[in-house]
Order: structure tokens, then C-alpha cells, then sequence
């Protein structure tokens, strides 16, 4: 079996592990008013299963891994699971998204053992507001963990800001600041709605035009090329500055058509797209040992197209949130 393309030819080469599904912090829009109800994967994939998925996708074409949860850091044997990706023949690009808060102690570790970058989830810089967004969180444990990183190598690093009328959006400019001198890329991301949710999302969602607005006050914005082939921001640096600034439009831009994602659950489904409810579940095959590669095309095959209607976009709730299914 060869490389995995779906039926609207979109090659597939990328797959995001969500490791486990609990998370250190409670952030607002990650489970809004309480919608996206936390649920415990009954028993999450052990690592060899993990390294076995991994294994079967290097074999069938994926190229790059990206680890996520919930929150990645929080499994213990996190870095054994970098270690064994990283050995994979065919992955050129293996890295993480995390809410920072273990990186201190781990960005050293996961470097050593293999990996290549992090994307930091970070929505504030104001120590009160992340209390208030994170439901609890320390900002200074994130802060240590974006330098820790940064000495570790873990580059380019790249902070994602999920934009909040009303919470957050009063930061942009403060964000945006980061980039003029730190070798870094912030990106603003909006705000999405997840699926179930009522409309109150609204109240909260700014869009990237606004969000452009913003950041255009600062300085000029010049264009800067996309790195990360298929990536889904839109870059630009002011001129003569160091970082990048990105937009990720999920809601006013949606991207899907150049998608080459699975999604692989914490306890072994693989989902064809966020804001789809398919899935493949891989472990009955991992348990009796047989082949994945069929299953790999079952849910590459059931891939949408790009035009899934409004209405039905946003990051499927019910039955699972954003942290079973990897944000
Ligand atoms: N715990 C890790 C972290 O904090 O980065 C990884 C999982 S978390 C679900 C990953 C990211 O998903 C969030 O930081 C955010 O960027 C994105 N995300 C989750 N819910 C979102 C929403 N409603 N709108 C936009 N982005 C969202």
C-alpha cells in the first residue's frame, strides 16, 4: 500500500496523537460553560500501541507527528513516546503542543530524546486574566517553560493565542510585542465555537479581519512566507522585526482544503477530521495483532471535502471535546 491520498487527491502526511485526555488546566474555551464534560478515556493506548499506530502511518507516508491532548506533558512517560517517534524511519518533523506548564523540567528531555519544536498554548500575559482563562493556572510556569524551551533548541517555537472579544483581545498589541525582538512566532487564533454550543460563542468571537486591524496599528506588516507547507496561518512580521506574527482563521477562513490531517484519539480512533464525528477505531486490530494499514485508508477515505456547511463546523463536542480528540 502506498501513500495515503483522499478522494479529492489532498496527500495525507500529517498526524496529530492526542497521548491522553486529562489536562492540568481548565481553560474557558476549551470546554465552554461546561459543555465539553470531561470524560476519562475508559483505558488510553499504551505506548507501544501508540508507537505501533505511529509506525504503520511512517509506513504509509505520514511525515509529520504532532503530540497533544490534553495536555501531552502530563503522561508520564511522555518523553519514551518522543524517544520512540523520533526513531521512526520517514517522520522529519515531530513535535508538541502544550500548555507550557512542565516544560521547564521537560524541554531539555524532549530535545534530547528527539524532539524538534513546541507550540505553546498561552492566551495571556497578565498573570490574573490566565488564572481567570486557565481556571486556576500559574503564568509564571508557562513563562519559565517558553524559555526553557527556547534554551533547549525546541525551535522555532511558536505561541498560540486563542483571541477573545472581551478577555483577551485587549492583549493583541502586548502579544504582538513579543515578536519584535524574540526569535518567536505568536499566532492569533480565533475563537471557535464548539459544536453543540449555543450562540454565545459570538459574544466572544473577534474575527481575523479585526484581529489584522489590530495588529496593523502597530507597525507595517509585511508578508512572511509560510514555512510549514499546508500550515494553516497566514504570516506576516513588522518590518525589521525578529518574529513572526500568524493568523489562524479557522472560522472566517477555513482552511480544510489543503487538510492533510488525521487525528489519532487517546484511546485509538482515528478521525479523518476535527469537525467530523467518523472515526475508525484502530484498537480491536492492535489487540488481536492484525494489520492497521486498511484502517489507515478506511479513514482516509471518509475524509470530507472542504465544503462541510457552516452550520456544522466547530470542533465536534458531543461525544468527545477538543481534549480526547488533541486540539
Ligand atoms: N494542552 C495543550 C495546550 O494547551 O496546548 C494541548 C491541547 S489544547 C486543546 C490545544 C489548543 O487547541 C488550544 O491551546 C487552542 O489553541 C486550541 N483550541 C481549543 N479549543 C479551542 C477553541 N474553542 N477555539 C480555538 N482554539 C481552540
Amino acid at each position: 500500500m502506498g501513500a495515503l491520498t483522499d478522494p479529492f487527491g489532498r496527500r495525507i502526511e500529517y498526524l496529530r496523537i492526542s497521548v491522553v485526555d486529562r489536562c492540568n488546566l481548565g481553560c474557558f474555551y476549551c470546554q465552554p460553560g461546561g459543555q465539553c464534560k470531561h470524560r476519562r478515556a475508559a483505558k488510553p493506548l499504551t505506548r507501544s500501541q501508540l508507537l505501533q499506530v505511529a509506525g504503520t502511518a511512517a509506513e504509509l507516508g505520514i511525515r509529520k507527528i504532532r503530540l497533544t491532548g490534553g495536555e501531552p506533558l502530563v503522561r508520564k512517560d511522555i518523553v519514551e513516546i518522543v524517544r520512540g517517534l523520533a526513531g521512526l524511519p520517514g517522520i522529519e518533523d515531530l513535535s508538541l503542543t502544550t500548555n507550557g506548564t512542565h516544560l521547564a523540567a521537560l524541554a531539555q528531555p524532549l530535545k534530547e530524546a528527539g524532539l524538534r519544536r513546541v507550540n505553546i498554548s498561552l492566551d495571556s500575559l497578565d498573570a490574573d486574566n490566565f488564572a481567570r482563562i486557565t481556571a486556576g493556572g500559574d503564568l509564571q510556569a508557562t513563562l519559565d517553560g517558553i524559555s526553557a524551551a527556547l534554551q533547549a533548541g525546541l525551535q522555532p517555537l511558536k505561541i498560540n493565542m486563542v483571541v477573545m472579544k472581551g478577555i483577551n483581545d485587549r492583549e493583541i498589541p502586548a502579544f504582538a510585542e513579543l515578536t519584535r525582538t524574540e526569535e518567536i512566532h505568536v499566532r492569533f487564533i480565533e475563537y471557535m465555537p464548539m459544536r453543540g454550543q449555543d450562540e454565545t460563542w459570538r459574544k466572544y468571537y473577534l474575527p481575523s479581519g479585526e484581529i489584522m486591524r489590530r495588529l496593523a496599528a502597530g507597525g507595517e506588516l509585511v508578508p512572511a512566507p509560510e514555512e510549514d507547507m499546508n500550515g494553516p496561518a497566514v504570516n506576516y512580521r513588522y518590518r525589521g522585526a525578529t518574529g513572526i506574527l500568524g493568523l489562524i482563521t479557522p472560522v472566517s477562513r477555513h482552511f480544510c482544503a489543503a487538510c492533510n490531517r488525521l487525528r489519532l484519539t487517546n484511546d485509538g480512533k482515528l478521525r479523518p477530521c476535527l469537525f467530523a464525528d467518523k472515526e475508525v477505531d484502530l484498537l480491536p486490530a492492535l489487540l488481536a495483532g492484525k494489520d492497521l494499514r486498511p484502517l489507515f485508508a478506511a479513514a482516509v477515505i471518509q475524509k470530507p471535502s472542504h465544503d462541510v456547511s457552516p452550520a456544522a463546523r466547530g470542533a465536534s463536542c458531543g461525544p468527545r471535546g477538543m481534549a480526547e480528540i488533541g486540539g
